[in-house]
This record gives structure tokens, C-alpha cells and sequence, in this order.
């Protein structure tokens, strides 16, 4: 039997209640489906610092390198505010994204029928939307040295941020929203500030080269980043793949995902470079909300940007194309019949736990 081996991190706050949900999927692909799905867990955030006072233990960072994909809850609370920097919850996480590399963010923004009418933009505008952003996730001005304030004694500080990318940190992300783009509507829009900023001139040289020589068939845009986003509230369904740098991939992914509606919807994947020998990305997926500590523990959390994180594993790190695109549809149709859970709530709807929730999805793809 296939042996597809996740390491499951819930993390803290509402990440455990939404794991749980999950679990029950890959207990019903695993029973029913030969699935095949190993499973081990691990501690991030604040649960680890409690249990070892590190936001990821050593061994727990070994089995999420060692594993085919990781599955992220969320992480941080008001208990772990005073903790030490380095021990911080969030650091958990980024120590994930270090140490496995993972350079691509994608941020998929999909309008669910059902929902429509809840965005804060017009019906027409966002119905039937689905975008990807393809955010660099490790260079760039997060990253770049000097990073520093400095004292320049005269009364004055100067703070200071370096924008930076090599010619490999843009190949390689602009290959993997290529390679996207192909299975899905073939275009990419690539977006920067090459009128203003050299890294900017780099990205859209190395894009556009990347496409000639590899990708060629993919219809290739360039765009603004200001411009971008305001394109974005315009008409968001002209464009398929866009693909930016960590800064502008940082607002523009925020953006495009709140056109469709509540944080609770959201899901990511974090992608790393394909292993030299198995093909295999490292990879981590994870909804974009936190650990919502305002609700957390009273089973009203919305299961959904977890569930949807998954079938994006199942999509991108297992081929599992068919499953992915059920476990999605599922989530459509438990909309469709007019279920939500409290943040999502409309005039008309049954307002449900995060167990039914969890419930009603498993019942819709199993069919
Ligand atoms: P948050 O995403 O946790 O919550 C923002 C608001 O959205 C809250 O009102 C919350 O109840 C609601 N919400 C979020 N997810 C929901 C869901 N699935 N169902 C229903 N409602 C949902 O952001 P925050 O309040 O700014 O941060 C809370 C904690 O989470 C902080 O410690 C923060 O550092 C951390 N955080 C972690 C991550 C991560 O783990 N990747 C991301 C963002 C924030």
C-alpha cells in the first residue's frame, strides 16, 4: 500500500479544534480509500515552550523535515506574550519555513458561490474568482542585511531595510508559478516596482527570461505592484497566477484573500525546492488565520481554511488531484446547503459547530 507519511502540528488556540477536523478526513481516506496517510504529531508555538521551553523541540523539527508534508494549525496566545523573543510561538513556525526552505507561498483566493454575496465587494466582481498569488517567501526586504537602526548622533536614528534578491531566488519562484499556472489557466502576472527599485528591474529581467527559455506556452504579464493592487479590487478575475516578491506578496496575498470573505475560508501552502533525487518538495500548509484566542475552546471555530489547507496538500504534495477537487467541492456544497459556523453567519443559514461542521464536509465528499 502507498505510504504518504504527515507530520500534524495543531499548535495552540483554535489550531487543535480545527486539526481535529482534518483528522477525521484522513481517517475516512485511509479506512475507505486506502489512502495510505502515516501520521505523527508534534508541539509548536506556546503548547511546545510549555512543554520544553522551545516553540519547535530539535526532534520534533527533524520529523517535520523527514515527512512528505506538514500540516499547521496555528500558533501564539495571550499566555506566551512575555516569553523570551527567541522563544517566541511565531518563531516555531518560522523556523519551519527556514529550515525547510520553503521559498513559495501560495495563497489561492476562491469565491464560493454561496458566499458571494458576503464580500465586502460587489456580487459580480468576485463570483466564480479563482486566483492564486505565489508569494517569495524567504528573501527580499524581510530578510536582506543591513537590517538595522542606527544612531547617527545627532539627535537623528535612521532605520534601515534592504530589498534583495539573486538571480536563483527569482528563477526558482517564477518556475513554481509557471508550473502552477500550467494546470490551471496558463497565465501568470508577475508583479514588482521595476520603474522604482532595482530589485524590482532584476525580478521583471529574470521572470521574463525564465519564461523564455522554459516556459513559453504560459501567457506572461507584468504589472506594477501599485497597480496590481488596485486591479485587484477592480476586476480580481483578470488574472489567474500572480507571482511577487515577499513584500508585495505579503499586502497583495492579504488583499486578494479578503475579497472572498472571512479569515476562517483561508488556506496556504509553503512550498520548498524539489529533493535532487525523489522530485519530492518539502512542504507545509496551513490556513491563514491564528489561533483566534477569543474562541478558542468553545468549538465555534470555522474548520474550513484547515480542511481547505488540506485538500491543497493533497493537490500539490500527492497528486491526489481527484480527492483534492472533491474535498473542495464539498466544502461548496455544505456552504451551498446553507451551513456556517458563527464568523461566516447569514440571514437564512443554520449556524453549526465546529464538529458539525467538520461533519457535514466528510459527509458531502464521501458522497
Ligand atoms: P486571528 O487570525 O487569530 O484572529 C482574528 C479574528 O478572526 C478573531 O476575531 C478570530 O476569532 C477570527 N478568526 C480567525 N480564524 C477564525 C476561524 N477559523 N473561525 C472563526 N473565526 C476566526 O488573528 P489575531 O487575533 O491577530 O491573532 C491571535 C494570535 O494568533 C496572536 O497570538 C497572533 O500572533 C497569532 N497568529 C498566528 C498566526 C499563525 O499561526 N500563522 C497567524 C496570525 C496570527
Amino acid at each position: 500500500m502507498t505510504s504518504r507519511s504527515l507530520f500534524l502540528l495543531p499548535g495552540d488556540g483554535i489550531g487543535p479544534e480545527a486539526m481535529d477536523e482534518v483528522r477525521k478526513v484522513i481517517s475516512f481516506m485511509n479506512e475507505k480509500e486506502a489512502a495510505g496517510f502515516s501520521i505523527d504529531e508534534g508541539l509548536v508555538g506556546g503548547c511546545a515552550y510549555d512543554a520544553h521551553g522551545q516553540s519547535i523541540s530539535d526532534a520534533d523539527m527533524e520529523k517535520a523535515m523527514a515527512a512528505d508534508a506538514v500540516l499547521f494549525g496555528a500558533v501564539g496566545g495571550p499566555k506566551w506574550d512575555d516569553v523570551p523573543y527567541e522563544v517566541r510561538p511565531e518563531a516555531g513556525l518560522l523556523r519551519c519555513r527556514k529550515d525547510m526552505e520553503l521559498f513559495a507561498n501560495l495563497r489561492p483566493a476562491i469565491c464560493y458561490p454561496a458566499l458571494a454575496n458576503s464580500s465586502s465587494l460587489k456580487q459580480d466582481v468576485i463570483e466564480g474568482l479563482d486566483i492564486l498569488i505565489v508569494r517569495e517567501l524567504t528573501g527580499g526586504v524581510y530578510f536582506g542585511e543591513p537590517k538595522e537602526i542606527i544612531d547617527l548622533g545627532n539627535g537623528q536614528k535612521r532605520g534601515i531595510d534592504t530589498q534583495v534578491y539573486d538571480t536563483y531566488e527569482i528563477e526558482r519562484i517564477s518556475a513554481v508559478a509557471f508550473e502552477l499556472a500550467r494546470t490551471r489557466r496558463n497565465e501568470v502576472c508577475s508583479m514588482e516596482k521595476r520603474n522604482v527599485m532595482k530589485s524590482g528591474v532584476l525580478w521583471n529581467e529574470v521572470v521574463t527570461a525564465t519564461h523564455k527559455a522554459r516556459f513559453s506556452d504560459v501567457k506572461l504579464s507584468h504589472m506594477l505592484a501599485d497597480a496590481g493592487g488596485m486591479q485587484l479590487v477592480r476586476w480580481p478575475k483578470q488574472f489567474d497566477v500572480i507571482v511577487t516578491d515577499n513584500l508585495f506578496g505579503d499586502m497583495l496575498s492579504d488583499i486578494a484573500a479578503m475579497l472572498t470573505g472571512s479569515l476562517g475560508m483561508l488556506p496556504s501552502a509553503s512550498l520548498g525546492a524539489p529533493d535532487a533525487k525523489t522530485g519530492k518538495r518539502k512542504a507545509l500548509y496551513e490556513p491563514v488565520h491564528g489561533s483566534a484566542p477569543d474562541i478558542a475552546g468553545q468549538g465555534i471555530a470555522n474548520p474550513i481554511a484547515m480542511i481547505a489547507s488540506f485538500a491543497m496538500c493533497l493537490r500539490y504534495s500527492f497528486n491526489m488531484v481527484a480527492e483534492a477537487d472533491r474535498l473542495e467541492a464539498a466544502i461548496a456544497a455544505v456552504l451551498d446547503q446553507g451551513l456556517r459556523t458563527g464568523d461566516i453567519m447569514s440571514d437564512g443559514c443554520k449556524q453549526i459547530s465546529t464538529a458539525e461542521m467538520g461533519d457535514a464536509i466528510l459527509a458531502a465528499y464521501a458522497g
